[in-house]
């Protein structure tokens, strides 16, 4: 315990012993506080990366290192079938953060576990078994996740994934409609679609999707997992389009970077006892981290400030004049520099000038900083993006 290793070291040592699913950068990040990460060799980045949007509060947020360092003294781990008091607490936080109808909470441990907990609780309150979701939309990489998500290199491997699921075409009203039918359970989708590329949905055409399936016992569920906790601007993305869905899946920032996922569901949604469960989900670290991010984005006022930021960061990137770039398009702090190439030479200059950035779509450049992030870090991203870009 304690020891301090070289970077040397760490990539010999985690590369030889590694799954090998993830293609890795060659740098080893050992610190985070707020907007900056800092790898073994001290040297120090602003994050847009921010674990894939996990940490909107910021790296090793304060509320959220109290909160575990009080729970741990007293519990880690408890399961469902006992109440617990840190679990209770934030419960009624989550409630007061949600849409009203939205009023009951399964607590699981991913976003791919949210959404497979959304897809059996969609079969199970209709008795349908038909699930439909968009091209270019994530869901996560489990089987039934999986089965949601459109992209035929996540998918094809793993073939053949469960039956009953279609793909639509995103922001098609008319294409949705050809495709219901008497037997769909479920309307599986993203608001802004983060994993396609930073695609951004049509408030009228969420509208016409809500009507849809009022019309025809169709339950809606939006995945918030990765646009949930301020990151568009609104707490949760399906508030820019006045839409209230019968499950929002979310996880991601929920607990400040301590693994969790949740199911918010409405009164369509019945459970029996015993149909579904997970031993770890809503443990008494992960809901006290929970209810510390809660309370830090209220207390500073986060979901405004990520509204206001982000549209300086879109308004000062669209100012860089490169003729790399094709379109800059995002909401809130969820923004995509979309390329006329390939993303990966830029991503790495990028790191090189102190920037951590990731791929969104195919084309472009994903910046998902901390909300916490400042206007003068936000200068310093776009002064070295137009650096690069140049
Ligand atoms: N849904 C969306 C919209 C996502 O962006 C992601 C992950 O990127 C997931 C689901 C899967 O979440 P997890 O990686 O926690 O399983």
């Amino acid at each position: 315990m304690g020891e301090k290793m070289n970077t040397k070291d760490i990539i010999k040592i985690e590369g030889r012993y590694t799954s090998g699913v993830y293609p890795k950068r060659e740098v080893a990040i050992v610190k985070g506080h707020g907007a900056y990460i800092y790898d073994s060799d001290g040297k120090k980045y602003i994050d847009c990366v921010s674990g894939i949007g996990s940490v909107n509060v910021g790296h090793c947020n304060e509320y959220v290192i109290k909160a575990i360092n009080e729970q741990s003294q007293k519990i880690i781990t408890s399961i469902e079938i006992f109440y617990n008091d840190a679990r209770a607490i934030f419960l009624e936080k989550l409630n007061s953060v949600t849409p009203e109808s939205l009023n009951r909470f399964f607590l699981c441990n991913s976003g791919a576990e949210a959404n497979e907990a959304a897809i059996k609780f969609a079969r199970v309150a209709t008795g349908r078994t038909e699930i439909i979701s968009a091209k270019k939309g994530f869901h996560g990489r489990t089987m039934g996740a999986l089965s949601a998500t459109h992209k035929p290199k996540y998918r094809k491997p793993f073939m053949p994934l469960l039956e009953g699921f279609k793909f639509v075409n995103y922001n098609d009203i008319e294409d949705l409609r050809n495709n219901v039918s008497e037997n769909t359970a479920a309307i599986i989708l993203e608001i802004v679609q983060g994993e396609g590329g930073i695609i951004l949905g049509d408030w009228e055409y969420f509208k016409q999707v809500r009507k849809l399936c009022d019309e025809k016992g169709i339950i809606l569920v939006i995945d918030e997992v990765q646009t949930g906790f301020g990151r568009t601007g609104k707490f949760f993305a399906c508030e820019h389009a006045g839409i209230v869905p019968d499950i929002i899946t979310m996880a991601k920032s929920i607990a400040g970077g301590i693994a969790m996922g949740a199911v918010a569901i409405n009164d369509k949604i019945q459970i029996p006892r015993m149909m579904h469960g997970t031993t770890f989900g809503g443990n008494p670290i992960a809901c006290a981290a929970g209810s510390a991010v809660i309370d830090f984005i209220k207390d500073k006022n986060l979901v405004e400030q990520s509204r206001k930021n982000g549209e300086y960061l879109l308004a000062e990137l669209r100012k860089i004049d490169s003729p790399r770039i094709k379109e800059i398009r995002g909401i809130g702090l969820m923004i995509a520099v979309d390329l006329k190439e390939r993303p990966t030479p830029y991503l790495k200059a990028l790191m090189e000038r102190g920037i951590m950035a990731n791929i969104a779509g195919l084309t472009g450049i994903r910046l998902l900083p901390p909300l916490v992030i400042s206007k003068e870090d936000i200068d310093e991203v776009v002064r070295v993006l137009g650096e690069v870009l140049a």
